[in-house]
């Protein structure tokens, strides 16, 4: 059993040439989930980026039962209507999580963050919404799933701010940085997702962090369409391949154990077994995972 923590179905929707009618869409995502299944992927989150996609996402996640959302605004779209796009994520999350139960559709806030690597972007904006968006989340007693690219500090200073916040907890997704940040972002009490680039032959960087950090602090992401693994490079990725970064996983951490590794490692031999059970534990108790309507 293996979750996909981070996906965007209607993004692959588009990839594979489908309408974002409504109907299309969740037809679709029940495909996407029977493929799913034969390769033990067994639960999926996915995940806004703009009010539209957030609330695509909201409808998704309540005709899949094992399909679950979250919403938020990208800081890549967070253009001069930024506010207008929060406010609408904002009534989404009034309306489906009212008592911060977590037994609804919504399990995360995101996907939010900073992202300064396109040029043009409004720092300020970003900042703002970012900021809008951690303090929904606090309000409805979800965790954020952070988007950081060309940001490091900056994001690591706006997690900091809310360190000490009551239910501040998320993820920093498709980690994309060195062993020593992630170990910062593990303090903050966060966890660090692994996407498909851990396949890519010149991503030593993310196989250092996964053998220093361990399975304790990791949630496995396919971030489909987007980023597929080494053996699809070029072709849109599927949440089916939560299984081919699991296995990759099983050959990182069984080579022989390093001096940073962390100490499980040397214990236990990792079988794909307990790569998908751990991470499966891990996403359960970040995002809740379970549904009553
Ligand atoms: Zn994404």
């Amino acid at each position: 059993m293996l979750v996909d923590t981070h996906c965007h179905f209607d993004i692959i929707a588009e990839k594979f040439g489908l309408s974002i009618e409504l109907d299309d869409i969740i037809q679709f995502s029940h495909e996407i989930m029977r493929a799913c299944a034969k390769h033990q992927v067994t639960t999926c989150i996915t995940v806004g980026t703009d009010a539209q996609s957030s609330e695509l996402a909201v409808a998704i996640a309540q005709s899949c039962p094992s399909v679950f959302c979250s919403v938020g605004l990208h800081p890549s779209d967070c253009t001069s209507t930024w506010q207008h796009e929060v406010k609408k994520i904002s009534h989404l999350l009034e309306k489906h999580n009212p008592s911060a139960s977590r037994t609804g559709p919504i399990v995360a806030v995101g996907e939010i963050g900073l992202d300064f690597y396109h040029p043009g972007f409004n720092r300020q904006a970003q900042l703002e919404a970012c900021t809008t968006q951690i303090e929904l989340a606090l309000k409805h007693n979800l965790p954020v799933i952070i988007h950081t690219r060309s940001a490091t500090d900056e994001t690591l200073a706006l997690l900091n701010k809310y360190r000490h916040e009551t239910g501040f907890r998320g993820v920093v997704h498709c980690f994309s940085d060195t062993p020593e940040i992630a170990r910062e972002v593990i303090n903050l009490g966060f966890y660090i997702g692994i996407s498909g680039a851990i396949t890519y032959p010149k991503n030593e960087t993310l196989r250092q962090v996964v053998r220093a950090v361990g399975l304790d602090h990791i949630l496995l992401e396919t971030d489909a369409p987007f980023l597929p693994p080494q053996i699809i490079r070029g072709k849109p990725n599927h949440p089916q391949y939560i299984a081919t970064i699991a296995e990759f996983l099983v050959g990182i951490l069984s080579e022989q154990a390093s001096p940073e590794s962390a100490p499980e490692q040397a214990l236990k031999p990792v079988t794909f077994e307990l790569v998908a059970e751990k991470t499966t534990r891990n996403a359960h108790t970040l995002f809740g995972l379970q549904k009553v309507f």
